[in-house]
């Protein structure tokens, strides 16, 4: 099992266990974990997490973004229930039968036109989107006997067998009071929407309304399923929230030194000539750049991990380099710098570089590039390869 040792990622599904363990204590007995794996696991790599959380942590649910990611899973043998959180195209009826995929119904045309493409004698399994305030899919009426009647002309048509409903917090990850009420009153919606459906007869299976910010500040059990995200991967759903365990971010970024150099003051580094040494200063070279998802954000603002101490990106970051200031540590090329993770007392978080870029930790780890290779460990120990 080899890898290029240029620019690499390291999942640790261990890191990913206690941080399953540690949301699923907030949870009421009443709701099942569902994990969301979509987007290549947030970048974290699905083809090891995902079995790893159906055999070894004996999840049972998983949601993804589209039918591609639907249908990866279960061509690498994953069995428990799959939802498709997004939309998909309604030519794919035969695919969503075949591959015993759930699919989430945007609004009643979606429905409608879904079933009819439905093979004769089929019926699609789906969750019915009710939009309680994100407005971004779902069913979406004035009142709750509205929305009740909409969902059960759905449950009605023939193509489709309609088992759950959800709705999505436009704002759990909030301590902001008119945040909180807002979260609440989405809660109190679903709930009502189900009862109503219950009083005309419409038997659901599901109805579920937490992400990772609900599930620990909102906690309900009403909610048949928590749909866990980012908490899984180690990163707050809000920088500035405090989660009340400790996350343990399950990736790390490495890359290596290329070369050092020692230069004079007054050296241009970098496209643009954007940074002048002030003094005579020793540059590393480190083999990562915006090609691998590393963001030209950084340039000038980012620090890198090296021998355990910070080192300052000075200069642009490239397509595939970066420039740092390394005066002062003992580096040579071959060294291993560390973007994101720990060496010795020094760690950078993915919402460390997220902070920098005026973003959230979701969008770094998901924009770690197909360049870089996922190098599984579990415990410690090497167990798989992610080559893109
Ligand atoms: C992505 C997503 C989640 C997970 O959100 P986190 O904040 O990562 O926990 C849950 N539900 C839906 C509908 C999503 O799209």
């Amino acid at each position: 099992m080899s890898y290029l040792k240029r620019a690499w990622a390291e999942t640790h599904l261990d890191r990913i266990k206690n941080n399953v363990e540690n949301y699923k204590k907030y949870l009421k007995p009443e709701t099942e974990l569902l994990c969301v794996v979509k987007a290549n696991c947030y970048g974290n790599g699905d083809d090891a997490i995902v079995p790893y959380l159906e055999n070894e942590l004996n999840v049972n649910w998983f949601a993804v973004s589209n039918i591609e990611e639907a249908m990866h899973l279960r061509d690498i043998g994953i069995s428990g229930e799959i939802l498709i959180l997004g939309y998909t195209p309604p030519e794919y009826a035969r695919e969503l039968i075949k591959y015993d995929i759930i699919q989430a119904i945007t609004e009643e045309n979606y429905a409608e036109k879904l079933s009819n493409f439905t093979p004769f004698g089929n019926k699609i399994r789906v969750h019915c989107a009710l939009d309680t305030g994100m407005t971004r899919i779902g069913v979406y009426e004035s009142t709750i006997e509205r929305a009740c009647h909409t969902i059960e002309r759905i449950s009605k048509l023939k193509g489709l067998q309609l088992e759950g409903i959800f709705t999505h917090f436009a704002a759990a990850d909030s301590n902001n009071q008119d945040d909180i009420k807002y979260t609440e009153m989405q809660a109190e919606k679903i709930i009502s929407v189900a009862d109503e459906l219950k009083k005309h007869l419409v038997v659901l299976n599901q109805i579920h309304f937490l992400n990772s910010a609900g599930g620990i500040y909102h906690s309900n059990s009403k909610s048949t399923l928590a749909r866990l995200g980012i908490v899984m991967y180690g990163l707050k759903p809000d920088s500035s929230l405090e989660i009340p365990f400790k996350l343990e971010p399950a990736l790390d970024l490495k890359a290596c030194v290329a070369m050092v150099k020692e230069v004079d003051k007054d050296v241009f580094i970098s496209y643009g000539r954007t940074y002048k040494t002030e003094s005579p200063a020793k540059i590393a070279t480190i083999t990562i750049g915006y090609a691998d998802g590393y963001p030209r954000f950084l340039s000038n603002k980012g620090e890198v991990l090296i021998h355990g101490k910070r080192a300052k990106i000075v200069g642009r970051v490239c397509m595939d380099q970066i420039m740092c200031d390394v005066t002062g540590i003992d580096v040579k090329a071959g060294d291993i710098a560390t973007l994101i993770g720990t060496d010795g007392n020094e760690t950078i978080t993915a919402d460390d570089i997220a902070n920098i870029g005026g973003t959230i930790g979701y969008e770094i780890i998901c924009n770690i590039s197909r360049r870089v290779p996922r190098v599984i460990y579990e415990n410690g120990k090497q167990t798989a390869i992610l080559k893109y």
